[in-house]
């Protein structure tokens, strides 16, 4: 692993990273926690794709078979030391996930269940290698589907964290402020209803868009309806543990926010956010 350089970095909960069981990502659970200990992070969860029996995405999801060793790697960090590391998950909201999903996440004890939408009828819309695909849709079109199963996700209570609000954006693909309003606002109106948090995941400043997820204007409107806010990096490589926390602590104070969701087995309690650094 190349440690990342020791920097400043605000005292928050790093509840987004991956490890390489989802075949797109490097690393252990342990390098990661040693990553968050490094930049004083006081905890990190571990969220790595959830595997699926249905056959999505095999490529860029862990297999049921690994799931054992993403136990098994995970059981030496449930020690008392700091940081903590908590047992999570990102599962998709995908078509026919209620086959399996609902069943599998309440049969693991876990602390954190991140939700995303990554797939708009059988289309990985974020996947740079289908990013051709955008040229043959309508754009708006892709943003109001995308937001349907963002509402959809958040009305079967299954979730605790929107991941990546604002995805359809990663490769420049955006709408403007007033049109994404309009699109946005049912989504955040069921994931108030829900109880859902969403997460300030910097992993979009490492992307074409070069912007955090969600956009001021999204976190605004999560701040509007006492939207509760978490912080993820969602790190594909230790290094990125923690990556940019200062800018999302910004953006975050911007929004409105003053304190920020910590979980553990599922239950939520917020905190106050640290100051600046
Ligand atoms: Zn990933
Ligand atoms: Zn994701």
């Amino acid at each position: 692993m190349n440690a990342p350089a020791k920097t400043v970095c605000p005292p928050l909960p790093d509840y987004h990273t991956h490890t390489r069981l989802c075949h797109h990502a490097r690393g252990t659970p342990a390098e990661y926690r040693a990553a968050a200990a490094l930049r004083g992070l006081p905890a990190l969860a571990i969220t790595d794709h959830a595997p699926n029996p249905v056959g999505y995405d095999p490529e860029n999801r862990m297999g049921m078979a690994d799931f054992r060793a993403y136990q098994e790697m995970l059981r030496p960090l449930r020690d008392n030391l700091a940081p903590a590391a908590l047992y999570g998950v990102e599962a998709d909201y995908h078509e026919g996930c209620e086959a399996y999903l609902p069943a599998w996440l309440r049969s693991q004890p876990f602390d954190i269940v991140l939700g995303s939408v990554h797939q708009i009828r059988n289309w990985d819309f974020d996947d740079p290698d289908q990013l051709g695909d955008w040229a043959r849709v309508e754009v708006e079109a892709v943003w109001r589907k995308y937001f349907e199963l963002v509402a959809r996700m958040a009305d079967t209570g299954w979730f605790d964290v929107a991941g990546h609000l604002d995805l359809p954006k990663k490769f420049g693909h955006r709408l403007r402020d007033d049109v994404l309003r309009e699109i946005a606002a049912p989504a955040l109106d069921a994931l108030a209803r829900a109880g859902m948090a969403v997460e300030i995941n910097t992993s979009g400043l490492r992307k074409l868009v070069a912007e955090m997820y969600p956009s001021p204007l999204l976190l605004e409107m999560a701040r509007e309806r006492g939207i509760a806010l978490s912080f993820g990096s969602d790190a594909h490589r230790p290094e990125d543990v923690g990556a940019d926390f200062d800018k999302a602590l910004a953006l975050a104070s911007a929004a409105g926010y003053t304190e920020h969701a910590v979980y553990r087995a599922r239950r939520r309690t917020l905190m106050p956010l640290p100051d600046a650094v």
